[in-house]
Formats: C-alpha cells, structure tokens, sequence
C-alpha cells in the first residue's frame, strides 16, 4: 500500500473516467490525495462504455485485456487483489486469424501448436518466427517494461532512450521489420496488425510496436467475467472504497487559470469546483480547444495539436442473435483482399472503403452470461477514416454499412445471422466525436509513430500550467487498456514528485 503523503487538505480533479483517468484517480486517492472524477456521461469507462439490450450485455470497446500484472498493481496499492472485485478469465486462442480463401491460424500460446501452423503455411518461417520473437522480447523490456510509465518531460529522457531505439531499428515500421524475418505475406499480416488495435498503422508506427505480440505471449490474453465494464465497475468500486468520488453526468466545460495555475473546474451545469491540481483523461485536444480555450496556452497548444497525424476512427455494430455460432472462437480477426492498400486508405482517405477487414468479438464463447440462454452477444469492428480524412455523412452511410458488413458475416462466418438477428446498434466516428469530445472522430487519438510518440507526445504534465496534468491515450505512452494503465503511473509519479517538491 503506498504511504499517504501529508497532503489531505490537498483536493484533485480528474476529467474523464476512461481506464486511464480512473487508474490515476486510484493511484492518487491511494496515496492520500482526496480526488474527485468528474464524468461526461452516465456511465463510466469512456470508451470502455456498456450498453444493455433485451438481456444481452454489450461491450463498447476493448475487450482484449492483457498484462493483468499492470492491473494487479494498481489494486495492490490499495492492498487489493484484482479477484477481490472481478475475476479474469483466460482466453485461448488468443486470436482466430481468418482469410477470405479459407485460411485460418489461431493464435495460440502454445510453440509447437504455432510451430505446426507456421511450417503449414511456409516451413521457412518456422525459425523466422523464433528469430522475431527474440526481437519483440527485447523490443518489449526496453519498450514497455523499461519505458513505458516513465514520463518524458524532457528531451534529454528521449536522448539517453535513443541509442537503444536505433539498436532495435524503431526507424523501421511494424510491418518492414516483421517482413526481415517472415515470408510468407498473411503471417506477415499475423504479426502485424496488432497495431491497428491501438490506433497504429502497420506501415508507419515505428517496430517498437512489436513488443505488443512479446506481451500477449509473456502474460496471456484476458477477458473479464461480465464482460469489460465489470473491470470498469471494479475500478470504480476500488475507487470508492478508498473514498474517491465519482460524478457522473458531470461534463467539464472549462478548466480554469489564475496567474499560470489552475484553480479548478467549471461543469456545464455552472458548479464551480476548485481543486490544487487538475488532470485530464479527455481528448487531448479537446482539452486544449474547448476546456482552456479561454487561455491563450489552450489555443496555441489547440492548434499545434490539429496539424498531427490522427488515429483512424472505427465503426462498430453490436448485435444478438437467437443462435450461438458454432465455429467462432471469442476474438476473430477477419481479413479481407487487401491489406497495405486498405490500411493506405483508413489512414488518408479520401473515402470509405468499398471493402473491409474486420475484427468480431464474441464473447458469449468465453462467458454465456452476457446473453440469454441459446442467444449470444458480439460485436464487429471496422477500422475507417476519420472525418477528418473522410468527411462520411454517417447518419445515411451508417446503416448501409452496418448491412453490408452483417451481410459480410452471414456469407463467411455466421449463418442465418440476419434470420436470427434479435437486437443491432451502430457506433459511428460521428458518435466519437459527440458522444466521447475526440477530434475527427478518432478513435485512438494521436497516431502512435515514432515522431508522436515518447517526448513527442503530448506530456503527462502541461509546460505552461505545472499543475494541469493529462492522462490517457493521447499522451505517453499511448492508446490501448495496458498503454493508459501505464499513462496514469507516469502522470501519478509526476503529480506525486510535484506534491512533495512544490
Ligand atoms: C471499439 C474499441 C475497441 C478497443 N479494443 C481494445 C482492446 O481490445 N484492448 C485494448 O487494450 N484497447 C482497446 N481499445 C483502445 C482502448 O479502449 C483505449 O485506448 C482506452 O480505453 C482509452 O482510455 P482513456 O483513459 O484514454 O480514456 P477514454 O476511454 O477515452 O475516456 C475518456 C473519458 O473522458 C470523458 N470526457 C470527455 N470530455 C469530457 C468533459 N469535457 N468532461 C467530463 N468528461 C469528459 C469521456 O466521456 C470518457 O469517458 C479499443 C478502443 C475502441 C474504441
């Protein structure tokens, strides 16, 4: 359990509850900070949101969960266990990785299972495979273990990282790099497109993005029993058990600024409440252009932040069935004919893609619990331009994209989908933009590639305003549960060192 600082007086204020400003709020109330999550909307866990629908539980957004350890550590600074609010499943395989021709790898955590499956589709790449995966371990201790909830405030942490970075190649992008050990083009495709899971494309973000598949293999792949929102629910109660507030309902419109300092928050219901330091888990630049648009630091950082490169949005249908699927495993990723050329186009534009690669999540396969008996809950993902790259009016798109990827499915993977459809909701990059206050709709932030990543993110506290802070995906070390989980440690380090050394 950390020790309390001496600092109870001391009041902070965390805007947003996604994973990572809940994760902070723990951290802080844990070490003594009275802390308050201030919450947009009426439920919390940002884009870890549920929906519930005529018995089925729908999950918003992650469903992967990997380095529980990451998890245990927070609930440990509390003196908890994670068990002791939800309990973590397993989930194998992994992956099921699908190709249109019949094709199918599941990604397992087993060597000699994969050993068989890489040697079915190109022998040579059976000791290519050993030889990447040597890579990514060392990609991930100097990545993730070494760096990953280490703030970069200054450049020289980014010099003293450099050397190590050119050693691993982090020039080369995910894909290129995996193309120096692998043949064969969908086992290329296999280790590659984990960075679309957190908003990364595979032929631009740096190959220390490889260290994702180093992760999956060390630590397993993880479901909650409930589904994600009951980790969110634990959280929240974690949170709450150690005397954090939670406000729902409660959007922040303006972070307030007195002689360089912030002095607190104003909510759009007009409740001025105060606090020593302010940390925000909204989109970063929404924080900038919309809650310190009134400072002159906010416009400029506003439209610095604009002209980066923006992750790609998603478009995501969640639906029931009266049926359970018999051949679906609970993570399917779908690849369709194309793969750079697609990619090419999610990340430019100009326009929705006649085709798709999807990834379907069913996890009724893992706990029968989210639907009722003989039903089951899923929901399939389409990676698309954001609006600022596509402007799609997705109030007429939606539906027709929603048909035609439920068509998609019935033909490849799940008979009588739309005889057996019992419930179906859409969620647009419209709905990001709205419903989640993320720029062009983009569901990941920042694309993550080695210019906007580390130092040259945006830092875990503002330059000008020391005691506004930010946690979550749009800044280091990045998007996705472990990234954000990491983000917060990184903010929580530095609040704390500010705290003792004002
Ligand atoms: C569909 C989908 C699937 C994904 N799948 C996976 C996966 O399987 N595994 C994985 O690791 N990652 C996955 N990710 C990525 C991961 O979910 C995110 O990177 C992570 O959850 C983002 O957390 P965050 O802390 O940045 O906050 P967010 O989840 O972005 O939450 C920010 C919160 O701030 C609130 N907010 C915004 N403005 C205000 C305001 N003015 N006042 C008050 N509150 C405000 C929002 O309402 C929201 O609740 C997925 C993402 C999506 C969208």
């Amino acid at each position: 359990m950390t020790t309390p600082l001496h600092s109870n007086t001391k009041h902070a204020i965390v805007i947003g509850s996604g994973f990572g400003g809940l994760a902070l709020a723990i951290r802080l109330q844990a070490s003594g900070i009275r802390t308050t999550v201030l919450e947009k909307r009426d439920k919390p866990g940002g884009r870890a949101y549920v929906y519930n629908d005529q018995g089925f539980t729908f999950d918003a957004g992650p469903t992967v969960i990997t380095d529980p350890s990451a998890l245990e550590e927070l609930f440990a600074l509390a003196g908890r266990k994670v068990s002791d609010y939800v309990e973590l499943l397993p989930v194998t395989p992994f992956y099921r990785l699908c190709w249109e021709d019949g094709t199918q790898f599941d990604y397992v955590n087993d060597q000699a299972a994969l050993d068989a499956q890489i040697e079915a589709l190109n022998p040579a790449d059976v000791e290519g495979y050993r030889r990447f995966l040597a890579y990514s371990q060392a990609v991930f201790e100097e990545g993730y273990l070494k760096l990953g909830s280490v703030p970069f405030l200054h450049f020289r942490n980014m010099l003293s990282a450099g050397p190590k970075l050119l050693k691993l190649k982090a020039w080369r992008s995910v894909y290129d790099q995996v193309a120096t050990f692998i043949e064969n083009e969908k086992l290329r495709q296999a280790l590659s497109f984990h960075t679309l899971l957190v908003g990364g494309n595979p032929f631009a973000t740096s190959s220390i993005y490889t260290l994702i598949h180093a992760l999956e293999r060390k630590w397993g792949v993880w479901f909650a029993r409930g589904g994600t929102h009951a980790l969110v629910q634990g959280m929240v109660r974690l949170f709450e058990d150690l005397g954090g507030t939670l406000q729902l309902n409660t959007p922040v419109e303006r972070i307030l600024v007195d002689n360089c300092r912030t002095t607190g928050v104003v909510t759009a219901q007009g409740n001025h409440i105060p606090a020593d330091l302010v940390a925000s888990n909204a989109d970063v630049i929404h924080t900038y252009r919309n809650l310190l648009g009134h400072h002159v630091h906010g416009t400029i950082e506003s439209s610095r932040l604009k002209r980066k490169r923006h992750s790609m949005s998603l478009f995501v249908v969640h639906f029931g069935l009266r049926q359970r699927p018999a051949n679906l495993q609970h993570h399917t990723v779908c690849f369709g004919a194309r793969y750079r050329g697609l990619i090419d186009e999610l990340f430019a534009g100009p326009g929705l893609p006649e085709d798709f690669s999807l990834y379907l999540h069913s996890p009724c396969v893992t706990d029968p619990s989210l639907a009722p008996e003989g039903c089951s809950t899923h929901y399939v993902l389409s990676p698309v331009p954001h609006l600022g790259n596509a402007p799609v009016d997705w109030s007429v798109e939606g539906p027709k994209y929603r048909d035609r990827i439920l068509a998609y499915l019935e033909k490849y993977y799940i008979p009588n989908l739309q005889r057996d459809l019992v419930t179906s909701r859409i969620f647009t990059p419209a709905d990001f933009q709205t419903e989640l206050n993320a720029y062009h709709g983009s569901a990941f932030s920042l694309e993550p590639t080695l210019t906007q990543s580390a130092w040259f993110r945006p830092h875990n506290r503002d330059a000008a305003i020391p005691n506004l802070y930010l946690v979550g995906a749009g800044t280091h070390p990045g998007a996705g549960v472990p990234g954000v989980i990491g983000s917060a440690k990184a903010t929580a380090t530095v609040i704390l060192q500010d705290l003792k050394h004002p």
